[in-house]
């Protein structure tokens, strides 16, 4: 397939401003302070501001909101230049995620409200849609929002929402009518992540990241807060996935730990040999280089078709079905690479490459099962990309 991946003068004259500012501003520390689970810490957050205040951050969005216009291909530029440097993009769910939808289907009033503000750095977004009984089947939440006059009264509880304990608002997924067919009647909802009625509790996870469960007890939230067209929230959900899977995932991320590791098999011996010079590391290596390029190949034909204008169904859930397994392969054989002593962590005495592939091997454990599990993505692409049956 050819993929139309040319990009004007004004997007190579952005990447590359963008990139000498990423090589001045973004420290070790900053790309460390921003995790997905912990926000934003201190330099972190003044980070956030100085981009926002470029312009950057609101790079494919209107001027009247806060962008600095451009493309979608710039977008898909400012987290390639982010990914390429192991960094991600600051408020990352609000910027890709709510943002997007706002832009689409919100009023004139929220979208002048809170866009300028995602723009500008200032605010994060927490993402509200799973529920204890209601992971892969969203259709099925329970949680509601009772109309009262000129607010929703909100009760229910949510789990795993991860950036709860830190984010300014929450992009919450309620049921607002119960009686209606379940895909519709369900609404999504700005809510104010401090509200009276909102209690948020922790969950560890193997691979250290927090995440939380969120209950609400009768929390009043204004109608203003409604996204969009009451009862359609399903389908704004389900309409900014292929995008969200485009921009959050990029392989591009996993080339400079593949460079450490190819470093260290150059530098380091095993048995009086050099570990490069084994052919089974070898073998590792190639599988991983191999695995990296066909990812990216995924990658370029589901921006290829975003760029057209065309929209990504099942083409970014084999993107994000392979990339996701491919990441825990990757995770896998760097181990196999390092041996033993692969798994001692960072501190640990002798810890080959300061113990990132250990953590690595931890972190990809979620990849395959947040933003949908492979079984779900697996089932998407056999029906609506192979045209098999259910
Ligand atoms: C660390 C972490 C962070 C997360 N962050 C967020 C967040 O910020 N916000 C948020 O809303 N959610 C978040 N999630 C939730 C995540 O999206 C869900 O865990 C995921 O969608 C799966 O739902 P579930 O856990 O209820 O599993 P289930 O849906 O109960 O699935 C259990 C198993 O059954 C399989 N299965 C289910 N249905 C089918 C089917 N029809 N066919 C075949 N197999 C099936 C699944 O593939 C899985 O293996 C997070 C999860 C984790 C672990």
């Amino acid at each position: 397939m050819d993929f139309n991946l040319t990009t004007t003068d004004a997007e190579q004259k952005f990447r590359s401003e963008l990139g000498a500012f990423l090589d001045r501003e973004l420290t070790p520390e900053i790309c460390r302070q921003h995790s997905m689970d912990l926000g934003l810490g201190p330099e972190a957050r003044a980070f956030a501001l100085k981009l926002g205040a470029t312009g950057w951050l609101g790079r494919g969005w209107p001027k009247k909101y806060g962008g600095s216009g451009g493309t979608v291909v710039d977008e898909y530029i400012m987290v390639q230049e982010f990914a390429r440097r192991e960094a991600i993009v600051p408020n990352i769910v609000a910027r890709f995620m709510c943002g997007p939808v706002m832009l689409r289907n919100g009023s004139e009033d929220m979208k002048a409200e809170f866009l300028p503000r995602i723009a500008s750095g200032e605010i994060e977004f927490s993402l509200g849609y799973t529920e204890p009984s209601s992971g892969s089947d969203l259709a099925s939440m329970r949680m509601k929002a009772v109309d009262d006059g000129d607010s929703f009264v909100i009760s229910g509880q949510k789990i795993f929402n991860t950036q709860s304990h830190f984010a300014d608002y929450h992009w919450l997924a309620v049921r607002t009518n119960p009686d209606a067919p379940r895909h519709h009647g369900i609404s999504l909802f700005v809510v104010d992540q401090r509200a009276p009625g909102i209690t948020i509790r922790p969950i560890e996870t193997l691979g250290g990241e927090r995440t939380n469960e969120v209950f609400y007890d009768e929390v009043r939230v204004p109608k203003t807060r409604l996204v969009g067209e009451l009862n359609k929230g399903f389908y704004y959900m389900a309409e900014a996935l292929g995008y969200e899977r485009l921009m959050l995932f990029q392989s591009v991320r996993l080339i400079p730990p593949f460079k450490r590791l190819l470093e260290y098999t150059k530098t380091t011996k095993r048995g009086g040999r050099l570990l490069a010079d084994n052919p089974d590391v070898q073998r590792h290596l190639a599988q991983m280089a191999t695995e990296i390029k066909v990812a990216q190949a995924l990658e370029d034909r589901a921006f290829a078709l975003l760029k057209n204008g065309d929209p990504l169904d099942h083409e970014a859930s084999l993107l994000k079905l392979f990339g996701s397994a491919m990441r825990q392969r990757f995770a896998d054989h760097a181990l196999d690479i390092l041996g033993p002593l692969g798994r001692l962590e960072e501190g640990a005495d002798g810890a080959p490459l300061g113990g990132e592939m250990a953590k690595l091997a931890k972190t990809v454990v979620v990849d395959t099962i947040g933003g949908g599990t492979s079984e779900i993505l697996k089932t998407v692409v056999a029906t609506r990309g192979m045209g098999l049956p259910r």
